[in-house]
């Protein structure tokens, strides 16, 4: 008998129709004698609307009970489709968060998986019964209810398949895989049969959403195997573990975007020691998360132009803590919402020379202009024009064979 956490993406569980399909992807596991525990998510938009519902209220919504509005999403599915389970005869019950309870820490819409108890659900699995989840909430110790960032449903998977010690986590989704780039922007993206958690991390924290990236940080963390598939095919998913068992043939292994960047110029900046500090420490005092840094030198050597980016929601921030708090003298500050930041990611590129040359060369030969660059071991990314963004992809993703 096998233990298996199955979870289920908002489009996989939209309709009614889709909700019954898979109480019966989770009736043929239990009929083959595996315990189940089922972790689902809102229904497809559902979060979205109740955050525009909330922004009808205010834009500055109670944190508290934003937390509470949001967790509904996953509840209601919860019951649904537990009651399609018992409607099929099979044994099924939700566990809200409370109940179980799934504890969190931090603050909320942020907050974090520490801890589930598994008296109860594991009680009712040895009684033949099939456990559902609602994903992306738990509960703090002051016993408020909290989510654990969008897409969190993902996280709750991984955190219940290692506190309940699971044979497998199965993450059925809408596409039937991890692919070289999104399926659903670049058609002739390819599906990846293994990948490794680094290489996973680094796509999802980069804009491949198919994976939320704290999800892919705890499994690799703890070593749990994953497995993205489809719920509407029966095809091969894709298999995410450590990298020893994997190898390497290409340098690149998938191209991946997101559009929540922003870039912000300090021009006319007066030239000399500890200027970058002085720009950047109230920045970190603030919270704001710097990506990108670039510094260009005047040609009479006085005064600089300091180039970085920041998350587009920071942008009015940050220019505010300038504004405030630095101790620098310069000209103005510019920002530019509309770039985008491709990335490229591959575990192959530590033992591959060129790899830099290749992606720059490919992109100015698409008369694509970059605005700053970061590396690390397995990844390259540029920030550029947003209305670049699937031109560059699409090049990419064939200089790097993976159409
Ligand atoms: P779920 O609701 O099941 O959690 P998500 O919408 O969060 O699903 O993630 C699945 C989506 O991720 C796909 O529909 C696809 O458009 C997108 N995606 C982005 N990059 C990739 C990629 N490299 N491989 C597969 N899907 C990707
Ligand atoms: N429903 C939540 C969201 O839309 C969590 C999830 O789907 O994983 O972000
Ligand atoms: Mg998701």
């Amino acid at each position: 008998m096998v233990k298996k956490v199955l979870k289920f993406g908002g489009t996989s569980v939209g309709t009614i129709d889709r909700i019954r399909h898979v109480a019966n992807i989770i009736k043929k596991e239990q009929l083959q004698g595996n315990k189940v525990i089922a972790i689902v998510s809102a229904m497809a938009g559902k979060t979205n609307e109740l955050i525009s519902l909330s922004n009808e209220i205010s834009n500055e919504f109670n944190k508290r009970e934003f937390d509470v509005l949001l967790s509904t999403g996953e509840q209601v599915t919860c019951a649904l489709l537990s009651g399609a389970l018992i409607k099929l005869n099979i044994k099924a019950k939700s566990f809200l968060n409370w109940q179980i309870p799934i504890l969190t820490d931090g603050e909320h819409t942020n907050a974090r998986i520490v801890n589930i108890n598994v008296e109860n659900i594991n009680e009712y699995l040895g009684n033949n019964g099939v456990a559902i989840i609602p994903g992306f909430q738990g509960i703090s110790k002051n016993l408020d209810i909290t989510t654990i960032g969008r897409g969190g449903s993902d996280a709750t998977a991984v955190a219940v398949a290692k506190i309940f010690n699971a044979d497998t986590c199965e993450i059925y989704t809408d596409v039937d895989g991890v692919y070289s780039t999104d399926p659903n922007k670049i058609p002739v993206a390819k599906k990846i049969d293994k990948i490794s958690y680094d290489e996973m991390l680094e796509l999802s924290s980069l804009g491949a959403k198919v994976m939320q990236s704290s999800a892919v940080q705890t499994a690799m963390m703890y070593n749990i195997p994953l497995e993205v598939k489809s719920t509407f095919t029966e095809r091969k998913g894709t298999k995410i573990f450590s990298q020893e068992n994997i190898d390497y043939s290409k340098s690149v292994t998938g191209v991946a975007y997101s559009k929540d960047d922003a870039k912000i110029t300090i021009t006319g900046v007066k030239d000399r020691p500890g200027v970058a500090a002085n720009i950047f420490e109230p920045l970190s005092k603030g919270q704001i998360n710097v990506d990108m840094v670039i510094q260009n030198i005047s040609s009479d050597l006085k005064t600089t132009d300091i180039t970085f980016t920041v998350k587009r929601n920071d942008v009015l921030k940050t220019k505010k803590i300038l504004k405030d708090y630095s101790k620098i003298e310069y000209k103005e500050i510019i920002h530019n919402e509309k770039v985008a930041k491709v990335s490229i990611v591959g575990a192959g590129m530590v033992s591959t020379p060129g790899v830099t040359y290749k992606m720059f060369r490919a992109l100015s030969d698409e008369g694509i202009n970059i605005l700053a660059i970061s590396t690390s071991e397995i990844k390259l990314s540029v920030i550029i024009e947003e209305s670049n963004t699937l031109k560059a992809i699409k090049k990419l993703h064939t200089v790097f064979d993976l159409d």
